[in-house]
């Protein structure tokens, strides 16, 4: 059974235009998928129809044997657990440190109280430190998010990710706002994380280029339909 499986998927925002065009698109776990396709395409909207940040309208989205779009608010977070989400922006809270925000992936509701980092045991704080390490920025720890270089501050969103342990990461444009050398180091994490905790990864990227060197599989949205799904070398012969 394939972790993720999307089925007849229909969405548009108001009936004017049809953002996603009857997707049919399953990933299998451990896998290592771009999502590539013109601004516009809908790369965004069908990663936002996986966890449901967007209802789905019509079809299906089936994650781990679950139908995402039949669970109630409840299993529905418990499920969201399971998926990490990257963001071409971040998303981070600025005026949090960066041992906070990820602790933010996974305890969030204790952040929501006021105080935050006291409110962490010493073994949250241990398993923060330790994904900051993994990903080279733990010098940053007690710094400021908006004091942090955008290749930095992505970094740290893949750590918020992380934290949860999921079996899904998400990434919306992950390197759209970083210059190549940073885009080179966030990518290599991506790619780490994939091959060493085998977490399953799906990557929008609009550079084909980039898309070529990491994924393995190449699936291209143009107009909201799939307009090929395949190995990524098979993508050259057509270049
Ligand atoms: P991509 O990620 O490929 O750039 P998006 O999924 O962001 O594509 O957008 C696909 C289409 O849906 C675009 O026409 C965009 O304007 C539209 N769209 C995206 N989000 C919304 C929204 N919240 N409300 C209305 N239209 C939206
Ligand atoms: P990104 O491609 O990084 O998602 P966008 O500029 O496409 O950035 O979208 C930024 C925000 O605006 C998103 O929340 C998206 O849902 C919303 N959005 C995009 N297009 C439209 C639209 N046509 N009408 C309303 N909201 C939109």
């Amino acid at each position: 059974m394939p972790l993720l499986e999307v089925k007849e998927l229909n969405k548009s925002y108001n009936s004017e235009i049809q953002v996603l065009k009857n997707i049919e698109f399953s990933v299998g776990a451990g896998e290592f998928i771009s999502i590539i396709g013109p601004s516009g395409a809908g790369k965004s909207t069908l990663l936002r129809c996986i966890n449901r940040m967007v209802e789905i309208e019509t079809g299906c989205v089936f994650f781990d044997g679950k139908d995402v779009g039949a669970q109630n608010k409840k299993d529905l977070r418990r499920l969201r657990t399971n998926i990490g989400m990257i963001f071409q922006h971040y998303n981070l809270v600025p005026r949090l440190t960066v041992i906070e925000n990820v602790l933010h992936g996974r305890f969030g509701y204790k952040s929501t109280i006021g105080g935050v980092l006291g409110l962490f045991t010493e073994e949250e704080k241990q398993r923060a430190f330790d994904l900051l390490e993994k990903l080279g920025i733990a010098e940053q720890a007690y710094k400021r998010c908006d004091q942090l270089s955008g290749g930095q501050q992505q970094r740290v969103g893949i750590c918020r990710a992380l934290i949860q342990e999921p079996k899904l990461i998400l990434c919306d444009e992950p390197i759209a706002s970083l210059d190549p050398n940073s885009s080179k180091i966030i990518m290599d994490h991506l790619k780490q994380i994939s091959t060493e905790l085998g977490i399953t990864c799906i990557v929008n990227l609009h550079q084909v280029e980039v898309a070529k060197d990491y994924a393995h599989r190449i699936s291209g949205l143009k107009q909201g339909e799939v307009v090929f799904d395949g190995a990524s070398p098979l993508l050259s012969q057509d270049k």
